[in-house]
């Protein structure tokens, strides 16, 4: 029987997350379920129901993939409805997990629910890589390097300096320092050493770009810590060549097994799209969530917490004779 997905919240990981249930054979979609009005909700041909329909569904639902925002609907959306059903959310505030955690896994215990938490690849799949090199390479240090890739949050910013008028900001792991950490050298990185970033703005009429770069640059937490470049562009260019969601990164964990045995555990991420490959691994661990769910175990789970196998269509005895 196919596992039964419905999705809360439809914005871009939404939409990743419709398009991933197509690609798997053991998965429907019931439909999307928003705050907003469903008929302003236009999909790419889920059903749409408003969120407080969700109160009839316990029967035909199995797992709800939330994909709010992690500043503030998952906090209360992923308690509130974990006590209802199985879930699965992306919240990646790393500062505040373990209090989600527990918010969760009150709601998920008491209701007899399974819910996994912080999924996609960081928290998620990074994580994992975090882990493995940690407890595999005792001595050592591990390193995560961001980008190339579009942040949401850095572009916002430079959206509210006066004078701007469109812009978008990418972070760029620092090539030079990925190259000391891949030599096995263990270098301590600033936060300046490890990324760049690079701004493409377009001005409003008449603003001074000089003062605008100034401003930027400037900015206390999201670019004065950094090397930043400001590169002044048009509204056709900006439309033209950046609207995609590109991103990725690396985890890399050096280490010794002995003196002068050096041994490294490099782990990439290239995405043209964040959000569609979150979805992708949001998918996986709805299958996951499912199974345990049906297995009577209950209550919150992160990705450490779930065995690999169980993110697969393919039974044990398929992976075994397959991929082991
Ligand atoms: P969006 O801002 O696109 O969507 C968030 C919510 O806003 C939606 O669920 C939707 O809820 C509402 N919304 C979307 N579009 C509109 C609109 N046009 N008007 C009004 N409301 C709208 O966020 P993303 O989908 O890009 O990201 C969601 C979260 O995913 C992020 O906050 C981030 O924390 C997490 N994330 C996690 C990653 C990981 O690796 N763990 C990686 C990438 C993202 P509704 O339909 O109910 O209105």
């Amino acid at each position: 029987m196919s596992i039964r997905i419905g999705i809360v919240g439809y914005g871009n990981l939404g939409r990743g997350v419709e398009t991933a249930i197509r690609l798997q054979p053991d998965m429907e979609l019931v439909g999307v379920f928003t705050r907003r009005d469903p008929a302003q909700v236009a999909t790419g041909g889920a059903a749409v129901f408003a969120l407080d329909s969700l109160a009839d569904r316990r029967d035909d639902i199995d797992v709800l993939v939330l994909c709010g925002g992690s500043k503030s609907d998952l906090p209360e959306q992923t308690p509130e409805l974990a006590a209802r059903f199985t879930v699965v959310d992306s919240y990646d505030n790393h500062g505040q997990i373990p209090q989600h955690f527990a918010a969760v896994d009150a709601a998920a215990r008491a209701a007899g629910t399974t819910a996994v938490i912080s999924t996609g690849w960081d928290p998620g799949l990074f994580s994992i890589n975090r882990l493995y090199g940690e407890a595999i390479l005792a001595q050592g240090e591990t390193y995560t390097f961001w980008g190339r890739g579009l942040s949401q949050g850095h572009s916002d910013a430079l959206r509210r300096v006066p004078g701007v008028a469109g812009a978008v900001q990418y972070t760029i792991p620092a090539e030079h320092a990925i190259e000391r950490v891949r030599a096995g050298e263990q270098p301590e990185l600033t936060t300046r050493e490890k990324h760049d970033r690079q701004c493409f703005v377009v001005l409003e009429d008449g603003a001074d770009a000089e003062q605008v770069r100034e401003a930027i640059v400037t900015m206390p937490d999201y670019f004065a810590p950094y090397d930043t470049t400001v590169t002044f562009i048009t509204a056709e260019e900006l439309a033209r060549d950046h609207t995609g969601m590109p991103h990725g990164g690396f985890v890399i964990r050096s280490g010794a097994s002995s003196p002068g045995t050096t041994q490294t555990i490099e782990y990439r991420l290239q995405l043209d799209s964040n959000p569609e490959f979150t979805a992708s691994v949001l998918v996986a661990y709805a299958r996951a969530a499912a199974r345990l769910a049906a297995a009577g175990d209950h209550g919150a789970k992160t990705p450490f917490d779930i065995a690999p196998g169980l993110l697969s269509p393919k039974s044990a005895a398929e992976l075994r004779a397959e991929l082991l």
